[in-house]
């Protein structure tokens, strides 16, 4: 689920998004089972690993050049918990950022992201890293 929250799947698929736990997830990509869409000439397609896989590889990601994605099966896991909490740290620079998310990620059922500045390259890489935990607390409220 990426950070704007007025997103279509369609929207996600066709970029292939991330949502924030990239490091330990990577992209939508790896939570896709199968993909149905519509082309004007082609008709309805089902895409999958196993069916039309090399449509299925170029559509998610594909920006919509390959038809209109009209429904996604999604692998899904269990969430037991009710809520993260989110832990923010400052870095300097974009090797620190690399090597303190290579170590957050480490730990156990850690969700980590970051957002950097890459505007200037004096500062390039300076940011926050989030890393998100599962609160395993239920009663607690934020
Ligand atoms: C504040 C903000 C935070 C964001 N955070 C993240 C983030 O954390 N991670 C991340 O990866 N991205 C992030 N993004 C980018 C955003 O998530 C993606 O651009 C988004 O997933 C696009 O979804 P959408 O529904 O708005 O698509 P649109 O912007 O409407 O479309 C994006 C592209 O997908 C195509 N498309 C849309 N729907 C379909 C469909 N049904 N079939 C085929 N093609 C289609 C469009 O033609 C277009 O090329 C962020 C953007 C903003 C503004």
């Amino acid at each position: 689920m990426p950070g704007y929250p007025f997103i279509t799947i369609g929207g996600a698929v066709a970029t292939n998004a991330h949502g924030k736990s990239c490091v330990l997830h990577g992209t939508i990509k790896n939570s896709i089972k199968e993909i149905k869409i519509f082309h004007v000439k082609n008709g309805w397609l089902n895409l999958s690993e196993k069916e039309n896989k090399e449509i299925f590889d170029l559509t998610i990601g594909g920006i919509g050049l390959t038809g209109t994605i009209v429904n996604v099966t999604f692998k899904l896991e269990e969430f037991k918990n009710k809520n993260f909490i989110t832990y923010k740290s400052k870095v300097n620079s974009i090797k620190e950022c690399i090597s303190e998310i290579s170590k957050k990620s480490k730990e156990k059922d850690s969700f980590v992201y970051s957002w950097n500045m890459a505007e200037n390259l004096k500062y390039l890489g300076k940011g926050f890293i989030f890393q998100n935990k599962i609160n395993t607390d239920n009663s607690k409220k934020f």
